[in-house]
């Protein structure tokens, strides 16, 4: 989608720190890491957010999932990570393509505060 943010960081008109590219997805480093090692892997097919999902996608998400645990272990993160997807605005989504957060590098402390 032309005005999107992530499919522009995808095609490369926007610079980004990537990190890995197969025929399917790219990771790049979050623009405001919220811990020492934060990463989104983002679809390269312009997805909304998981709502938006049917179930020609379903191989893409296992993908998606399998890719942050090779992505945690290449980049040295080890076993203690946290995956997130938020799924709209409510959820604290910002970016209309889907992508999920990988974050790691030091203790994470819960996953919603009190
Ligand atoms: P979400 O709030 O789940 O939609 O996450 C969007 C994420 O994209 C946020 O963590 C932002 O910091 C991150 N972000 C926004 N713009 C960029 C950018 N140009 N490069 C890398 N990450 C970005």
């Amino acid at each position: 989608m032309s005005d999107c943010l992530f499919c522009k960081i995808i095609a490369g008109d926007i610079p980004a720190d990537k990190i890995y590219e197969d025929d399917d997805m790219v990771a790049f480093r979050d623009i405001a890491p919220q811990a020492p090692q934060h990463i989104l892997i983002v679809p390269r097919k312009h997805i909304i957010n998981l709502s938006d999902l049917s179930e020609t996608e379903d191989a893409l998400i296992g993908k998606m999932m399998r890719t942050a645990a090779k992505i945690a272990a290449d980049e040295s993160i080890g076993d203690g990570y946290r995956t997130i997807i938020n799924n709209g605005a409510p959820a604290g989504q910002e970016v209309f393509h889907l992508h999920m957060h990988i974050l790691g590098g030091a203790p994470l402390g819960p996953l919603v505060s009190k």
